[in-house]
């Protein structure tokens, strides 16, 4: 009899907070910043007599982080020295919190499972290390002391996938949130993958196994191998001891990924809690949050914006959006708040689906594919707005009103992004794509159509639908295929009555 098992997850993920200063003092917080050592001051670079100053904005952060997954707000909270050497760690120690986060309890639904979440603190980020090659070490200050969130979940994934959809998610959450850009690629937002295995009846009970703790996961790709690798490495040694084939067992450690390799590696043996010997930060004031006027529950949460998972639901209810196409459309606020700006721009009230739907089809599949082109996959979105909405609505109309078709619609999109600030009907009428549908004129053929088919039309009165086809083709056909069927139909209709 063959055993199953069960693979369980728990992640613990930190991310930079997008804050005008650091954490501690008024040394700016600039992940771009370019020149090593220049965002230093003696607070950050922790000399002797200096004193840290809380920086609110960083905890509001967090705490609307807290609010999104439905966590449960401290009334208390204190900040802990968590001792250790480092050189990237200029204090000696990591000023974090321990015993009382800011954040307790929540979930997030990723890939189609509740993933709960324990909590969500703060602390302050390390500076940067670059190891060279002549046995000689780098560090860059500027890093250190920059407002950097943990969020640790329960172990209660148990696949690959649902890791890495969770991990999505709350990168998204963070971006519609702005309060950071988490890009793991950066390195703000890093996913550390706690990982064990354990027989089906052990894990239903609870028992989980032994697990590893994978660490410098910087891409998504990373998050999904590294995990998939561990899974496949730790059942096999499950099975051989099951077998009796091994004195080997999974033991508990830290573990580094190696990309190339495409493997874990055992980096260290797990440090536990106490050997940091965590003890209140006295340095700074032990904070009730309800006194705080910047930290009111009800106000942070009345002014959190539309969440990325409201906003996809919203997309498919009111849009009739696929799942597919929310996902795209909110896959970066600025591609959602585009899209809906274009809406807005379109004119009568509330623009009908068939309208909408024209928007989506041109942003999705010729718009963002040629500023990708153009731009490539990471940089297209900034240049989203390049086509105002304003404009851009302006084209959909062209389209909707019959003045271009589908093909002079698609040019005429190309052309605006070459000259962003024209006109599309002017660049349509420059560039001979506008339709000849001028009402006036095709009146005339329009009578002249009637009169020549009366039966035809007479089968219309009487409820056949394929005649009123049958009178629009001829009108194709005698415009040559330029005018638009829509507006053909519309005409006919209106002569009919
Ligand atoms: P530690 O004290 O070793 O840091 P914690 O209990 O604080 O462990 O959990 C750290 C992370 O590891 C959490 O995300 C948690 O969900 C996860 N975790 C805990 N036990 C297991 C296990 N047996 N298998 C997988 N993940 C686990
Ligand atoms: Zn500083
Ligand atoms: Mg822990």
């Amino acid at each position: 009899m063959s055993t199953k098992y069960i693979p369980t997850i728990g992640l613990e993920i930190h991310a930079e907070l997008a804050t005008k200063s650091k954490m501690f003092c008024s040394c700016a917080n600039n992940p771009d910043e370019e020149k090593v050592n220049v965002n230093i001051c003696p607070v950050c670079m922790g000399q002797p007599g200096t004193l840290p100053v809380l920086n609110k904005e960083a905890i509001k952060h967090v705490l609307k982080a807290g609010l999104a997954v439905g966590g449960t707000i401290a009334d208390f909270t204190e900040w802990d020295r968590k001792n250790y050497f480092y050189p990237d760690i200029p204090k000696g120690y990591q000023i974090s919190q321990y015993k009382y986060p800011l954040v307790e309890g929540g979930s997030v639904l990723a890939g189609g499972n509740t993933v709960t979440i324990t909590r969500i603190h703060l602390e302050e980020d390390t500076a940067q290390s670059t190891h060279d090659t002549h046995e000689k070490s780098l560090v860059n200050y500027n890093r250190a002391g920059v407002p950097l969130m943990e969020l640790v979940t329960e172990p209660v994934i148990h696949d690959a996938a649902t890791a890495v959809a969770f991990a999505k998610e709350l990168q998204l959450l963070l971006r519609y949130l702005g309060v950071g850009e988490a890009n793991l690629e950066k390195g703000e937002m890093r996913v550390e993958a706690n990982i064990s295995v354990a027989t089906e009846e052990d894990t239903v009970a609870g028992k989980f196994g032994t697990k590893t703790e994978v660490k410098n996961l910087n891409s998504f790709r990373a998050v999904e191998r590294a995990i998939a690798y561990e899974i496949a490495r730790q059942t096999k040694i499950a099975e051989k001891i099951a077998l009796g084939q091994t004195d080997e067992k999974v033991v508990q450690e830290t573990r580094g990924w190696d990309e190339g390799a495409g493997k874990t590696f055992s980096q260290r043996a797990k440090e536990s809690s106490h050997d940091y010997r965590y003890f209140p930060e006295p340095d700074i004031p032990k904070m009730k949050l309800r006194e705080i006027p910047e930290f009111d529950i009800e106000t942070l949460r009345t002014n959190l914006p539309e969440l990325p998972w409201t906003l996809r639901n919203r997309f498919v209810k009111e849009f009739m959006m696929t799942e597919k196409e929310a996902a795209m459309f909110t896959d970066t606020p600025e591609l959602s708040k585009y899209f809906e700006s274009i809406l807005a721009g379109i004119s009568g009230a509330k623009p009908e689906l068939k309208t909408v739907r024209l928007v989506i089809n041109y942003l999705s599949s010729d718009y963002v594919g040629l500023l990708k082109k153009q731009f490539g996959e990471e940089h297209f979105i900034t240049h989203i707005s390049d086509v105002s909405p304003a404009n851009f609505a302006a084209l959909i109309n062209l389209v909707v009103n019959g003045k271009v078709n589908s093909r002079g619609a698609k040019d005429t999109l190309g052309l605006m992004m070459k000259d962003p600030s024209g006109d599309p009907e002017v660049i349509a009428t420059q560039n001979g794509f506008i339709q000849k549908n001028d009402e006036g004129a095709l009146k005339g053929m329009i009578l002249e159509i009637i009169t020549a088919n009366p039966t035809v039309v007479e089968d219309y009165k009487k409820g056949k639908v394929v005649a009123l086809q049958f009178l629009i083709g001829q009108g194709m056909k005698m415009t040559k295929g330029s005018s638009n069927p829509e507006m053909l139909k519309k005409l006919f209709l209106e002569s009919i009555k």
